[in-house]
């Protein structure tokens, strides 16, 4: 058991960004957002002309790429931060998100991310609890109703939502799904606050 990491995972909308950060907060650990990295190396691929489903350029992209996310995510020197949710980048993140050359590279540096933390990591993603880190301390699995989901995802188009979570949950790769250790948190009509404490209470009980 990895008492140091707290894997959520969930489809988009589900909240887990913003209830992790929190948690993160609240524990005085690590945030790590993994969907953070596909989205990066998507503006990359975009970025150098690359056909996001052209398997093996996009896999040497993000094997050699030099990538940092922090508040600020920064991918071979150039701050892509404010490009991370252009329509171009939902459109194409799922085709390179299900590339398993991209998945191997981006799953060694989520596990190094966690090996260097002093304290713990808070990790989110679609195969964190299944894939990266199957022996996490917590596991939690958030939902919430497709209205809500899209409503929290305001900002994007929700048959834009409903594509990238049917793509996530269908593709062969780490597919996105309840993993059976997890502990599953309906977030629609619950306050972040709530959901928070809740997990973080949880947390309370690693050693
Ligand atoms: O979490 P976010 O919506 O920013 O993730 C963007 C996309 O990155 C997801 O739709 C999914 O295709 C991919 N992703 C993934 N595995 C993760 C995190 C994100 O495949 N662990």
């Amino acid at each position: 058991m990895n008492d140091r990491v707290i894997a959520i995972d969930g489809p988009a909308g589900s909240g887990k960004s913003t209830v992790a950060r929190r948690v993160a907060d609240a524990l005085g650990w690590s945030y790590l957002d993994t969907g953070a990295m596909y989205r990066a190396v998507t503006v990359r691929v975009l970025a150098l002309g690359l056909a996001p489903d052209d398997l093996e350029s996009v896999a040497r992209v993000a094997a050699s790429c030099v990538l940092d996310v922090d508040d600020r995510v920064i991918i071979d020197g150039r701050d892509v931060s404010e490009r991370l949710r252009d329509d171009d980048v939902n459109l194409a993140v799922s085709a390179v998100a299900a590339n398993p050359g991209v998945r191997t590279a981006m799953v060694e540096r989520q596990r190094a991310f966690a090996r260097y933390q002093t304290r713990g990591t808070v990790v989110e993603g679609r195969d964190i609890t299944t894939v990266v880190f199957p022996r996490a301390g917590l596991k939690v699995y958030l939902t919430a109703s497709d209205e809500e989901r899209a409503r929290r995802r305001g900002d994007e188009d929700p048959t834009s939502v409903a594509r990238r979570d049917a793509a996530d949950r269908s593709r062969a790769a780490s597919p996105l799904r309840q993993d059976v250790d997890a502990r599953v948190v309906d977030t629609t009509d619950r306050t972040v606050e709530d959901v928070v404490e809740e997990i973080v209470t949880w947390a309370k009980t690693l050693s």
